[in-house]
């Protein structure tokens, strides 16, 4: 037998499904970042800041204090880096502060916080950064930092805006702190109606995206907290009019030319992939454990979008 030895066929990792919708991962803590970068994920859909700060146990302002403010913006610099790093050049979207003050108020330094009869209403997101330039400004220092270094695959995400005002305050501040906001992508939230309604507006101001939080746009639309056992059985992100407010949203953008995307919990399930596919949304950010279901669950609709199209 003169044949060639047959080479050893090695186990192959399992193909990641070309999709024309994007497929991203949200990372949770830093230390997630190899495994979230293994899934194949097309990006960070999104990293939250809070997780650079709470984890030290303290307020931003009792961190400042007890290490002054070149180590706050380090803390946060460093933990960006790391899944910037991983993921280079793929995109990870970075959400500045979020957390609600009873979150805070457990922390040390958190005997100073408002006790607030209704956190999810209140001083938490966007209002709480725009209220302390003068905290705020360090983390969009930590963001300078990051691009000056040459990680041009991080991009901004303001929480809980409402309008256009505070998107046009925000972006103000990033041009104070040194950033291009026509050069580095940016973009926000929509966590609540009103952000949905005026999606426009925000648009006007310069966003090049937006990010459905459909924990919090649920809990908004349906005036159901999203922490309350007693209506948790009420809490449907796939309500008909959650999803009415996001398909909306998804028209306009496309229309304006802003790109769209979920990084809620909901964009796990099934029925809300095939609600964003059908409208056309750019891209779904799941955790680590759903991406490959969302791949191929993304596929499948797109593959039907198709064969409904040619019949
Ligand atoms: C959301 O509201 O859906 C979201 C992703 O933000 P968080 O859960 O941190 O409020
Ligand atoms: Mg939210």
């Amino acid at each position: 037998d003169e044949r060639e030895p047959v080479e050893e066929v090695r186990p192959q990792a399992p193909v990641k499904p070309m999709t024309a919708t994007e497929v991203k991962v949200n990372v949770s803590i830093p230390d997630a970042a190899e495994r979230a970068a293994a899934t194949g994920a097309d990006g960070v859909g999104l990293l939250r800041i809070e997780h650079m700060i709470l984890s030290t146990n303290k307020t931003p302002e009792r961190y400042i204090d007890d290490h002054g403010e070149d180590e706050y913006v380090s803390e946060i610099v460093d933990g960006v880096r790391g899944v910037a790093e991983e993921f280079y050049p793929r995109p990870v979207r970075v959400r500045t502060l979020d957390a609600p003050t009873d979150e805070f108020r457990q922390l040390e330094g958190g005997e100073s916080e408002p006790a607030e009869h209704n956190p999810m209403l209140g001083y938490r997101g966007i209002r709480r950064s725009l209220d302390r330039p003068d905290l705020f400004e360090y983390e969009l220092a930590a963001f300078r930092r990051l691009f000056d270094l040459g990680y041009d695959n991080v991009e901004i995400m303001f929480p809980l805006v409402n309008d256009a005002e505070d998107v046009l305050r925000a972006r103000r501040l990033m041009e104070e702190a040194g950033i291009d906001p026509d050069k580095q992508d940016w973009g926000v939230m929509i966590e609540t109606p009103a952000a949905a309604l005026g999606v426009e507006a925000m648009a006007d101001a310069g966003i090049d995206f937006v990010s459905f939080g459909t924990n919090d746009l649920t809990q908004y639309t349906l005036a159901v907290d999203r922490n309350n056992e007693r209506v948790a059985d009420r809490f449907d992100e796939l309500h008909p009019s959650v999803l009415k407010l996001i398909s909306e949203t998804i028209e306009t953008c496309r229309e304006e030319g802003v790109s769209t995307s979920i990084c809620g919990q909901a964009a796990s399930k099934p029925e809300m992939v095939q609600h964003l596919v059908n409208e056309g949304v750019t891209s779904i950010s799941a955790n680590i454990d759903a991406v490959r279901d969302v791949q191929h669950e993304v596929k499948r609709v797109e593959q039907k979008l198709l064969l409904d199209n040619v019949r």
